[in-house]
């Protein structure tokens, strides 16, 4: 039985810049946003400290626009400052529903936001607002899946959650595969044989190396980022 009291009290949650996306082929749709921040607030009243990394790829990606001619590290960067507009735009909706938040980035832009400060960054966490942390992790070839472990365990967070457009892990792409079955729990180890499409392979291995849990879920399933922190089985485990 989940007890009253959260299973995690510190947590990362990542989405991708997709998850912004809603309907539309490209940018931000702002009634998604809205519910997005309405789950991450739903967290924040369980007196859970939460950490947010929110990928670019909803704007731009370093490799598509590599492809179109520009050069790869101009490229990532330009991810790098998408995630930056996705993050102001999550911590407005969340403020406006009267939860604190604070903006870090991994590039400097102090009219903008603060600069990442580790220890100032945990002080957020400890008086109740939500940090989300921007800009990946200020290097280019790594992804916003790399840049939110790397947070996490910077932040001695109890758990990732990967916020997806399914349920969880599956044994193939279920977009793809009719026959594909859903894992409710799952190693890191199996993650890595099976090449099972959780994180980036960096970020995987860093969770492993640390001992760090990801829970993937639906971000769209209301109710299912609260429910994991409580401890009920939601979306796929794998620690
Ligand atoms: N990026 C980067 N370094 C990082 C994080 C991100 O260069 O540490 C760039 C990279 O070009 C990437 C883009 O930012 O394609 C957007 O991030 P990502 O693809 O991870 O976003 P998501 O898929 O989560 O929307």
């Amino acid at each position: 039985m989940p007890s009253a009291e959260p299973r995690y009290h510190r947590i990362m949650i990542k989405l991708s810049g997709e998850a912004l996306m809603g309907a539309q082929p490209f940018g931000i749709e702002p009634e998604v946003v809205r519910k997005i921040a309405g789950e991450i607030a739903q967290v924040a009243e369980l007196g859970v400290e939460i950490a947010v990394v929110v990928g670019g790829g909803n704007i731009i990606r370093g490799v598509s626009a590599h492809e179109q001619g520009i050069d790869r590290i101009t490229g990532d960067s330009m991810g790098m400052l998408a995630t930056v507009i996705n993050a102001l735009a999550l911590s407005s909706a969340i403020e406006q529903l009267g939860v604190q938040t604070r903006v870090q980035t991994a590039i400097e832009m102090n009219e903008v936001a603060e600069p990442f400060i580790r220890r100032r960054a945990i002080r957020h966490l400890e008086k109740g607002r939500v940090v989300l942390f921007a800009g990946g992790t200020g290097n280019p070839y790594f992804s916003t899946d790399t840049a939110a472990v790397l947070r996490a365990i910077e932040m001695e967070s109890d758990v990732v959650i990967k916020a997806t457009k399914v349920r969880g892990v599956y044994t193939a792409d279920p977009a793809k595969d009719p026959d594909a079955e859903f894992i409710p729990t799952i190693s890191f180890q199996e993650v890595v044989a099976r090449e099972l499409a959780v994180m980036d392979a960096p970020a995987v291995a860093l969770c492993k190396e640390n001992r760090l849990p990801i829970i993937v879920l639906d971000i769209s399933d209301r109710g299912a980022v609260a429910s994991a922190i409580r401890g009920e089985r939601v979306g796929t485990l794998v620690s």
